[in-house]
């Protein structure tokens, strides 16, 4: 049961092979069991007690939703109403969420059963899932490697087949760089496409949530499932949904393919024949590569540290000692509510995040720092509508380099280099998707990333199911594993 798309799954449900309970019962415990770090809650109770729903309603001959029995886990960073809500920080340890997410909402809408919440680095800010404040999370391929970040815990829980699949949210590369790490799909949609309702905010011009699957179909599925527009989210777009599993013909035929010959220095050698195989693969398939350039790519990464720690700095003012979270104990007076409570419930990555963000944003910094990142990202932008022009999606690896050993990056610059491949498509809200696209000489998955205009979400997805047609790479399941049945 372990092995079976999501899509199989429900369907065994419905044709009564197997219950919700069953299935939820058998997810539950390898949550239980499971030792990676991947998860901070698993909702038990409220999760057999949806099952048993759902069994009944079976029983009476409803007819359930696209989703129906199928477990789902969550980033914590997400809200379900009454459950605890940390987003890997101690200052949000005993929280619990007042409303549920718009996403949430309309998973289960369609039948879908939240089993647990997955670890994060803090405030999703990280690039490891070692910022969590409560414990780390090991790649299910090689557990002496980070699993990738921030969504760390939600891509190592479906690459070790904890649930089917799974939400992230993306800011910089937090869903593409941990599905590339864990060898699966992760999906940043074009911004707006899915709402923002319920997810705490870190950079609210940047931020996506974003689904992890380990096939395409599923990842179409779910995607469908909760790209629906919501007057909750000013920033929603009022489109009507679109079914993305329509768009799964695996047919590319004259699709033009844009390869940013400025980019490819420096990759790893897996890495680069991955890339090689992938474009080759494609081509057989009907399609043609076109070269292009993405010259203020290299901007990327200084000119999202200085825009989201602006954007993180007014965000996060909310937790306060006041009203969310935790009040310091040993505050004597008003500003040391807030100062005292902030010092002690913020991690190390948060305090830099804020500082930096309040720096760019003071008087007398604006100017140099703040408008001048926002002009560098109308230029990011103007690159690819020129580059769109001369091609339809545009592909390269998600990461320079496989996922790294624990521990082995202690530089923060280093680190934010991470997101050097992924940033731009969150700088100009389009949609990008990792794709499982073989392994390293020494078992480490590559992901490759498919990126195309705004609202060309199916069309991306398409590429990567022609690719999935010709290849096997998603099928493989990590050793740590153990036996699936
Ligand atoms: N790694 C990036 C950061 O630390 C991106 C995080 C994200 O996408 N949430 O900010």
């Amino acid at each position: 049961m372990f092995t079976l798309p999501a899509t199989e799954l429900t369907k065994k449900f419905k044709s009564k092979e197997l219950t919700a309970k069953e299935i939820v019962t058998a997810f539950l415990k390898r949550c239980k069991e499971e030792n990676l770090g991947a998860l901070l809650s698993i909702l038990e109770k409220t999760a057999l007690a949806k099952a048993a729903l759902l069994d009944e309603r079976l029983a009476k001959g409803e007819v359930l939703g696209s989703l129906a029995a199928v477990p789902v886990i969550v980033k914590d960073n997400i809200m379900i109403q009454g459950e605890t809500l940390t987003c890997g920080s101690k200052f949000l340890e005993d929280y619990k969420a007042t409303y549920t997410a718009t996403v949430v909402k309309k998973l289960e809408d369609e039948g879908a059963i939240i089993i647990a919440k997955a670890n994060m680095d803090e405030f999703a800010m990280g690039s490891s899932t070692e910022k969590s404040a409560f414990k780390p999370c090991n790649n299910p391929w090689n557990e002496k490697c980070t699993p990738g970040g921030s969504s760390g815990g939600s891509a190592a829980a479906v690459a070790a087949r904890l649930a089917p699949l799974s939400l992230g949210s993306d800011t910089g590369g937090s869903v593409r760089q941990p599905a590339a790490f864990c060898g699966i799909y992760g999906f940043k949609p074009t911004y707006g496409r899915i709402s923002r309702y319920g997810l705490v905010a870190f950079a609210s011009s940047l931020d996506q949530i974003g689904p992890f699957s380990t096939n395409i179909d599923d990842l179409a599925l779910i995607s469908s499932v909760i790209n629906k527009p919501c007057l909750q989210d000013s920033t929603s777009i009022q489109e009507p949904p679109e079914d993305y599993s329509a768009s799964l013909s695996g047919e590319i035929k004259g699709l033009k393919i844009g390869v940013p010959t400025d980019m490819l220095e420096g990759l790893h050698p897996d890495i680069k024949t991955s890339y090689d195989t992938f474009l080759e693969t494609l081509k057989k398939k009907g399609a043609t590569t076109v070269p292009i350039t993405l010259p203020n790519n290299k901007y990327s990464v200084p000119v999202y540290y200085i825009l989201a720690p602006a954007e993180a700095s007014t965000n996060l003012a909310r937790f306060d000692g006041i009203r969310y979270t935790k009040r310091s104990k040993c505050a004597k007076n008003l500003n040391e509510v807030y100062e005292l409570s902030r010092t002690e419930g913020f991690g190390p990555e948060v305090v830099n995040r804020i500082l930096l963000g309040t720096y760019v944003l003071s008087a007398g910094y604006q100017d140099a720092y703040y408008r001048k990142a926002q002009k560098v990202r109308s230029l990011i932008c103007k690159d690819y509508d020129t580059a769109f022009q001369q091609c339809d999606v545009i592909a390269f690896p998600t990461t320079p380099a496989p996922a790294f050993v624990h521990g082995s990056i202690t530089d923060p610059l280093t680190m934010y280099k991470q997101d050097i491949f992924t940033i731009s498509a969150n700088m100009a809200g389009l949609p990008s998707l990792s794709i499982p696209a073989g392994f390293t000489k020494d078992g480490l998955p590559i992901g490759m990333q498919v990126q195309a205009r705004q609202m060309d979400d199916g069309l991306v997805m398409n590429v990567a199911k022609a690719f999935e047609l010709e290849t096997e790479h998603f099928s493989k399941i990590p050793a740590s594993c153990g036996e699936l049945k």
